[in-house]
């Protein structure tokens, strides 16, 4: 049982075959979680129940009972998901000592296939954050190198899964939060359609480009897990009703006559050489195995940073309002109420969600707010209007995930407008509230380099098929840290 390369398919196949037992599973996780979650970090909180779960499936598997679709299948939650009667902090000092009254629903369901959840991953501060460095518990660790940042915010769900501490993870995803840590740390993520997954039970960043998205090693995990969370939920009415049949095996195994779109505002002139060569060539692939390759051009997104760092603090600053400190989590005293909450908000919010805050109030006052907010949203809605033109030519459109690999912990910490550059790509699709995918492609310095697909609103079918396709022919995803 090599932890390193084991899949959810491989886990369901093994289980069910008696190669071996889930508390063997369970426990070679936790060793290697114990061995090495010190210096990766990776994990804020351990479960103590798992081993009792996974003694469970055995029994059940014993006595000839249904174990569910990820019956026995460890997975790791990123800190801003809700876990009934377990603390949840979203990374951040404020709601320290917060504990869950409910599960999310992503979490019920996954409980319900019969998945054990492993530990809750670490994460930039409230999600806000392209390392992880700003989460109150200290970074996450790249395992691919140690010294560098895993990418974020859900650094340590893509952590998790490069390291082996679980062989697939949620995060969630408002600005490249999922695809861009899988692409640093060389795993697959994928960012559902706005609506496709319930964000009931996930603390908001930015509603209306919040996703929660998943972590795996393959592309047809991602499906396998995607279909446990996914549809219609009462309790989030942007959630949406599906009528998808994909059945993960039977994905179209070719490219034959896919029409892929490569946008040149996203190759830019600057931008890392290496990647662009390492993405140009599995472009390269998909035309040799049969797709057709048209450029494209989407004039409108080159804006997407600008209005993305208006439209997102502008919602993020009214979901952190929440935050007080009188109910629940961190509470600093002062002399009356005003002077309580500049002290609770002052020493319970990190630097970066305090810029956010005051960005966004500041965009939405009044006089600002037409100047800023109202121009945003109409700039997202020319981006939106971008996708919609190049969808009409192409079926998928490809770009790097991120501009540079995994860099150096510390080296953009202090200079935010350099951090938040490394979310160019990565946006737009939440923009535009369309569906993406990054997967291994060949390595630069031996650091993992993801490929980014975007596909229509609600066609996540083409997703999977380029994803599967590519991973059918290249072996990229297969290499894990030394
Ligand atoms: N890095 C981006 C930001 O800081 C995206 C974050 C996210 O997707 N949660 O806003």
């Amino acid at each position: 049982m090599d932890i390193f390369k084991l899949t959810i398919k491989d886990i369901r196949a093994g289980l069910s075959n008696g190669d071996f037992k889930c508390v063997d599973l369970v426990k070679a996780y936790l060793e290697n979680i114990k061995l090495k979650n010190e210096s990766i970090n990776a994990l804020v909180r351990i479960s103590d129940t798992a081993l009792d779960e996974a003694r469970e499936i055995d029994r059940r598997i014993a006595d000839n009972e249904d174990i569910g679709v990820l019956g026995g299948v460890p997975i790791a939650i990123k800190d801003n998901i809700l876990l009934e009667g377990k603390e949840a902090t979203g990374g951040s000092q404020i709601l320290e000592g917060h504990m869950s009254v409910y599960d999310a629903t992503v979490v019920e369901r996954l409980k319900k296939a019969g998945a054990i959840i492993i530990g809750q991953a670490n994460m930039d501060e409230f999600a806000m954050g392209s390392s992880t460095e700003t989460s109150h518990f200290g970074p996450t660790k790249n395992p691919w190198n140690e010294s560098r940042v895993p990418g974020g915010s859900s650094g340590g769900s893509a952590a998790v899964v490069s390291a082996g501490f679980a062989p697939c993870a949620l995060g969630s995803d408002t600005g490249g939060s999922v695809r861009q840590p899988a692409s640093l740390c060389g795993v697959v993520g994928l960012k559902p359609t706005y609506g496709r997954v319930s964000r009931y039970g996930l603390m908001s960043m930015a509603s209306s480009l919040d996703q929660i998205g998943t972590f795996t090693k393959t592309v047809e995990d991602a499906v396998i897990l995607m279909q446990v969370i996914e549809g219609k939920d009462s309790k989030d009415g942007t959630s949406v009703e599906l009528n998808d049949t994909t059945v993960p095996e039977l994905i179209d195994s070719s490219v034959e006559g896919l029409v892929v779109g490569v946008p040149d505002e996203y190759f830019v002139e600057g931008m890392d050489e290496e990647i662009k060569k390492s993405v140009m060539d599995a472009v390269s692939k998909l035309e040799e195995s049969g797709a057709k390759i048209e450029k494209i051009s989407m004039p409108h997104v080159k804006y997407a940073l600008a209005a993305y760092y208006i439209i997102m603090p502008c919602e993020a600053s009214s979901n952190m309002g929440r935050f007080d400190g009188l109910r629940y989590g961190y509470h600093s005293e002062g002399s009356g109420l005003r002077d309580t909450y500049r002290r609770t908000k002052g020493e319970g919010f990190g630097e970066e969600v305090q810029r956010r805050i005051m960005l966004g109030t500041h965009a939405l006052s009044a006089g600002y707010y037409d100047a800023y907010y109202r121009k945003a949203l109409k700039v997202r809605t020319l981006i939106k209007k971008d996708f919609d033109d190049a969808y009409k030519k192409v079926d998928v459109i490809i770009t790097p995930t991120s501009p540079s690999v995994a860099w150096e912990l510390n080296e953009k910490f202090d200079d935010p407008v350099t951090m938040y550059l490394s979310d160019i790509y990565t946006i737009t699709a939440n923009l535009a509230t369309v569906p993406a995918l990054s997967v291994p492609c060949r390595p630069v310095d031996g650091m993992p380099v993801g490929l980014q697909i975007m596909a229509k609103p609600f066609d996540e079918y083409s997703l999977y098929r380029v994803g599967k396709f590519y991973q059918s022919i290249t072996e990229w995803h297969q290499q894990t840290p030394a």
